[in-house]
C-alpha cells in the first residue's frame, strides 16, 4: 500500500475497495462467460463471433488486473478465492447454456450494459474523492462501451443475413 496514496483518499478508502472488489468479481465472471461462449458457440458467423468473444475475454482479464492494482495501492485485500466471486458480483454470470450465437450475444450485451452502469456509478462515487480510481473506472468504461457496440453490430449483421436470405 502507498501510505500517503491511501491517506489522500481519506475515510472512503474502504468503500472504494469494496466497489473495486465487486468489479473484480464481475470481470472474472465476464472473462469466463466470454471464454466459454467462444468455445461452445454455434450458428451463423460462428468463427467471427467466437473471435470477438475471445478478444473480449482477454480485455476483461486486463480490467481485472487494473482493479487488483488499485485495490493493492489502497491497502485493500483483493478477493482471494473464486468462492468470493458470487458473493461480491454485481453483474452476475450467465452460463452459455443455449450456445446459439444470437443468444450468446444477447447475454454478453446484457453483461456489458451492467458493467457500463457499474463503472459509471464508480466514477460518480469517486469523482471528488479519488481521481486515480476515477481514471481507472473511466479507462475500463471506454472498453465496455466498445464491447457493447461490437456485440450489437455483430448481432445486427447476423439478423441481416437471416432477413435478406
Ligand atoms: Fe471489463
Ligand atoms: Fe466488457
Ligand atoms: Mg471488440
Amino acid at each position: 500500500m502507498g501510505t500517503l496514496g491511501r491517506s489522500i483518499v481519506g475515510e472512503d478508502a474502504d468503500k472504494i475497495i469494496e466497489l473495486l472488489n465487486e468489479a473484480l468479481a464481475d470481470e472474472w465472471l465476464a472473462y469466463y462467460q466470454y471464454w466459454m461462449g467462444a468455445k461452445v458457440a454455434v450458428g451463423p458467423m460462428r468463427g467471427q463471433v467466437a473471435a470477438e468473444l475471445e478478444e473480449h475475454a482477454v480485455e476483461e482479464l486486463d480490467h481485472a488486473l487494473m482493479l487488483v492494482e488499485r485495490i493493492l495501492q489502497l491497502g485493500g485485500r483483493p478477493l482471494l478465492s473464486p468462492h468470493d466471486w458470487f458473493e461480491a458480483t454485481g453483474c452476475g454470470y450467465a452460463a452459455p447454456e443455449d450456445p446459439y450465437v444470437a443468444v450468446l450475444l444477447e447475454q454478453n450485451i446484457a453483461g456489458e450494459q451492467c458493467a457500463i452502469r457499474a463503472y459509471r456509478d464508480m466514477m460518480d462515487f469517486t469523482k471528488d474523492l479519488d481521481p486515480v480510481t476515477y481514471d481507472t473506472a473511466l479507462q475500463i468504461l471506454i472498453d465496455e462501451i466498445e464491447h457493447e457496440e461490437d456485440l450489437e453490430a455483430l448481432g445486427q449483421d447476423i439478423q441481416l443475413m437471416i432477413d435478406r436470405r
